[in-house]
């Protein structure tokens, strides 16, 4: 899947003057294939995900190329609806004719089946985060999209996600772009990683991860690629 968005500006409002968000992103996300983009604050991470999202349709550029594709979004704050329970936070993304053992087997790999008739203020952030995941997954997307899904995690939960991410992930490899800052996470989750400059958005560098799928939850190999990373790159540096 080809994506390339060739500008993003957001309008004038007020004093506010014209505000270029995206000067220039390209990326080619082959089928399966996991890509973190890791870039600054306020780079313009979120305004690309919305647009890839189909949210945002005030931008130029191309996005696949034919159908627009079938999008899963995790948010970068949960989204579930207070007055619904786990269970249904679920079901309402998906086909009335889905079958309950969908919805089963993403409960179980997420560890959620003894919550899913619990309701989200009951549940902990970490719950929640699953929760949202299950959700993006359950539509069968072409793309799926996260918006630094594990923010404001202690790290033990943290790696708790994305250890279990990474199972239902493998289960079912769905094309990801995942935003992070976080540059140890996306080494852990990534096969690919894209670099972001600050504002306006441009691609600084991508890579290849070459850590084997079975040693990412080796901090110590994660610690030592980041190193090696930021010994090799310089540039990166100022991005982190
Ligand atoms: P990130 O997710 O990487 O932190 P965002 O995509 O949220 O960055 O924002 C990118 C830039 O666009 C920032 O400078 C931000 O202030 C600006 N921006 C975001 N949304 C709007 C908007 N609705 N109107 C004007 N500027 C915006
Ligand atoms: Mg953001």
């Amino acid at each position: 899947m080809k994506i390339h968005i060739q500008s993003k500006t957001y309008p004038a409002v007020g004093k506010a003057a014209v505000k270029a968000a995206i000067a220039d992103f390209a990326l080619d996300l082959n089928a399966g294939e996991f890509v973190c983009l890791v870039g600054p604050s306020g780079c313009g991470k979120t305004t690309l995900l919305n647009i890839l999202a189909g949210l945002d349709k005030d931008y130029q550029g191309e996005i696949g190329g034919g159908q627009p594709p079938k999008i899963g979004y995790v948010f970068q704050n949960p989204r579930l609806l207070p007055w619904r329970t786990v269970r249904e936070n679920i079901e309402l993304v998906l086909a009335e004719a889905t079958p309950a053992s969908t919805v089963d087997a993403l409960l179980d790999a997420m560890q959620l089946t003894s919550v899913q008739q619990v309701y989200p203020e009951r549940l902990s952030l970490g719950m929640s985060r699953r929760v949202a995941i299950i959700r993006a997954f359950a539509v069968n997307p072409d793309l799926l999209l996260m918006d630094e899904p594990f923010v404001s995690l202690d790290a033990p939960t943290a790696r708790q996600v994305r250890e279990l991410l990474m199972q239902l992930w493998q289960q079912r490899p769905h094309r990801v772009l995942f935003v992070t800052h976080d540059l140890r996470e996306a080494i852990a989750l990534a096969d690919k990683l894209v670099f972001l400059s600050a504002s306006p958005m441009t691609v600084v560098r991508t890579l290849t991860v070459p850590i084997a799928r079975n040693k990412r939850n080796d901090e110590a190999a994660v610690e030592a690629f980041r190193q090696q990373l930021k010994q090799d790159y310089p540039d990166i540096n100022v991005l982190l």
